[in-house]
C-alpha cells in the first residue's frame, strides 16, 4: 500500500518505519524544516550545547519494549530528572518529598510523621477529588497547594486548579522519603546525540520518504491510505470550532558560567510570569562544548491563537464537547487514521507516543491481512 503520515516526530516517525517494515511505501510529510516535531534538539550557535528548541523532553517509561526501542535508534544516556522551585525567595524540592515538607513546616520529621502530618493537612471532606484542584487539597493541603501549583497551574493552563480534571495532577507524585525524582518510572533517560538525531534514525529506513517544508493538505488522493498525526480539528479546516490548547514560548539567554545549578527551576508565584528557566547544559552532562558560555530558556505558557505551536490539549469542558464533534465526523472518513498528541487531542507523553503509535501500524496492517479497512481510531481520544 502507498501511505502518507502525517508529522514526522515520533507518532509519525515510529508509524512510518512500521509499516516500511511490513513492506509498504511510506512517505512522511512535515511542514517544518526539521524532524523530531516538539521534541526535536539542535546544538546552541553561540555554546555548542545541545538543546530542546520546544522545552525540556526527558524520556521516561515503566515500558520495556518502549525502552529497548527506543535504544534501538539513539543510545540512552541515564539522566534523573530533579526539578527544584522558587516560591518567594526561598528555593524547594520538587515534586513534594519528605524534603519539601521539612523545608516548608520548618520541622525535621519523619516518614511516618509527615504522613500522618500531611493527612491532618488534607481536606478530609473531599471524597472523590473532581479537579486539580480537589486532588492537591485532599493529599497535600491548601498550604502546599497554595506555595506549589496554584499559581504555577493558572499560568500553564490559562484557568484555576478548580477547571482543570485531578489527572493533570496525577501526574506528580508526593513522597514521604527523599527521593526527589520527578518520576516514578523504572526507566529514564536523554538520547546522548538529541532526539532529532534519534528520530531520524527511526525514520532511516527503506520505502520511508521523508518530505520537509511540505504541508500535507491536497495530497491524500495520491495514497492508499493516511495516517495523520496533525491536529485533529485542522484535517477538517476547523470548520466546527477550534480545539483549544497552550502555546509555549521561549526567551533564550546566555551566560557566562552557570546561572542557576540545576537543569529546571520552576517558577511557582502567580506574579512571575514565566513558568519555568531551563538550563540545558545539565540536560546533557556528557557533552563538553568548549565555550564557558551556558544557554538557558525563560518558558511562557499562553492562550494558543492559529499561527502558534499547539502544545498541550487543554480538554476544558468546551473543548470535550467539540472534541466529541470531530471525533463523530472522523468516524465517517474512509482511508485516515489518527493518532498522538495532536491527532488525538490528549496530552500524552513520549512513551506513551510510542506505545500507540506501535499499536496503531499493528492495527493498520492486521486490517489490510484481513482484508478490511483500517481503523480511524486505534485509541480513543
Ligand atoms: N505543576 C505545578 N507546579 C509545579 C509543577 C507542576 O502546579 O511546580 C502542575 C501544573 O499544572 C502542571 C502539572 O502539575 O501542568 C503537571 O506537571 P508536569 O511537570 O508533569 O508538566 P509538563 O512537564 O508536562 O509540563
Amino acid at each position: 500500500m502507498k501511505v502518507l503520515v502525517v508529522g514526522a516526530g515520533f507518532s509519525g516517525a515510529v508509524v512510518a518505519r512500521a509499516l516500511a517494515l511490513e513492506g509498504h511505501e511510506i512517505t512522511v510529510v512535515d511542514e517544518r524544516r526539521h524532524v523530531g516535531g516538539n521534541c526535536h534538539t539542535e546544538p546552541d550557535e553561540k555554546s555548542g550545547i545541545m538543546v530542546h528548541i520546544y522545552g525540556p523532553h526527558i524520556f521516561h517509561t515503566n515500558n520495556q519494549a518502549v525502552w529497548d526501542y527506543v535504544n534501538q535508534f539513539g543510545r540512552m544516556m541515564p539522566y534523573v530528572n530533579r526539578v527544584k522551585a522558587r516560591v518567594g525567595d526561598q528555593i524547594y524540592s520538587l515534586p513534594i518529598n519528605l524534603h519539601t515538607i521539612n523545608q516548608v513546616y520548618q520541622r525535621a520529621m519523619s516518614p511516618d510523621e509527615a504522613q500522618a502530618f500531611l493527612a491532618e493537612q488534607g481536606d478530609s471532606l473531599i471524597q472523590t477529588p473532581r479537579s486539580f484542584e480537589e486532588q492537591a487539597l485532599k493529599f497535600v493541603g491548601a498550604k502546599l497547594y497554595e506555595m506549589f501549583f496554584k499559581g504555577y497551574t493558572r499560568k500553564q493552563w490559562g484557568v484555576d486548579g478548580a477547571q482543570l480534571p485531578a489527572s493533570i495532577l496525577k501526574r506528580l507524585p508526593v513522597r514521604f522519603v527523599y527521593d526527589d525524582n520527578y518520576f516514578n518510572h523504572r526507566f529514564q533517560g536523554i538520547p546522548e546525540a538529541g532526539y532529532t538525531d534519534l528520530i531520524s534514525n527511526i525514520l532511516d529506513c527503506d520505502r520511508v520518504t521523508v518530505r520537509l517544508g511540505e504541508k500535507a493538505e491536497g495530497r491524500a488522493q495520491d495514497f492508499d491510505h493516511v495516517v495523520y498525526s496533525g491536529p485533529l480539528d485542522r484535517y477538517f479546516q476547523h470548520d466546527r470550532g477550534r480545539l483549544q490548547y497552550r502555546t509555549l514560548s521561549f526567551e533564550k539567554f546566555h551566560h557566562k558560567g552557570d546561572f542557576q545549578g540545576t537543569a529546571v527551576m520552576n517558577y511557582c508565584d502567580a506574579h512571575v510570569p514565566f513558568t519555568r528557566i531551563s538550563e540545558h547544559k545539565y540536560f546533557a552532562p556528557w557533552h563538553t562544548p568548549d565555550s564557558d558560555l551556558s544557554v538557558c530558556f525563560r518558558e511562557y505558557s499562553g492562550h494558543c491563537g492559529p499561527q502558534d505551536i499547539p502544545f498541550y490539549p487543554t480538554r476544558l469542558l468546551d473543548d470535550q464537547k467539540l472534541l466529541g464533534e470531530y471525533v463523530a465526523r472522523a468516524n465517517q472518513e474512509k482511508n485516515v487514521t489518527f493518532l498522538g498528541r495532536l491527532g488525538t487531542y490528549s496530552y500524552l507523553d513520549m512513551d506513551v507516543t510510542i506505545e500507540r503509535a506501535l499499536e496503531t501500524a499493528s492495527a493498520i496492517s492486521a486490517n489490510w491481512k484481513a482484508g478490511l479497512a483500517p481503523p480511524v481510531f486505534v485509541h480513543d481520544p
